[in-house]
């Protein structure tokens, strides 16, 4: 499975990558959409594991084009720290949040507090469950 990013994805990891110290309402401003909307997308690109950290250590290696030339300009520009341009239509790839494996097209979700996490099946999901059962039942009862 692959979550397609939008232009506000885009602007929003172009401006973190620049600096990821700035607040969502600096954000706000400069690619000019509403500082809740800034939040709201900057979560589910935590959510779904593109963004690692609050320093915006992005895995390039979840990152998907439709040729791959233009990924390798882009890892090459990361790598030396160059201001890199993301372009539309980038895709980010999902891996089972238990076996790591492909997460295909119908991923098993299950929410954990105000996250979602992806399965490549419901087997996964049930055993993942059971294994985190406590910090799960934890965070569903915030
Ligand atoms: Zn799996």
């Amino acid at each position: 499975m692959t979550i397609k990013l939008d232009e506000i994805d885009l602007a929003l990891l172009e401006s973190l990558v620049a600096d990821g110290r700035k607040s969502f309402r600096q954000i706000s401003r400069e690619i000019r959409v509403s500082a809740p909307t800034v939040k709201l997308h900057y979560e589910r690109l935590v959510n779904i594991g593109l963004i690692k950290g609050v320093s915006v250590d992005l895995d390039f290696g979840k990152l998907e084009t439709k040729t791959s030339a233009k990924l390798d300009q882009i890892r090459h520009k990361a790598v030396k720290g160059h201001k890199i341009k993301f372009d539309k239509g980038l895709l980010v790839k999902i891996a089972c949040d238990y076996c790591n494996g492909p997460v295909h097209d119908k991923p098993s979700i299950l929410k954990v507090g105000n996250q979602e996490r992806f399965f490549c099946c419901t087997s996964c999901k049930t055993l993942y469950n059971e294994k985190y059962r406590g910090r799960i039942e934890s965070l569903s009862n915030k």
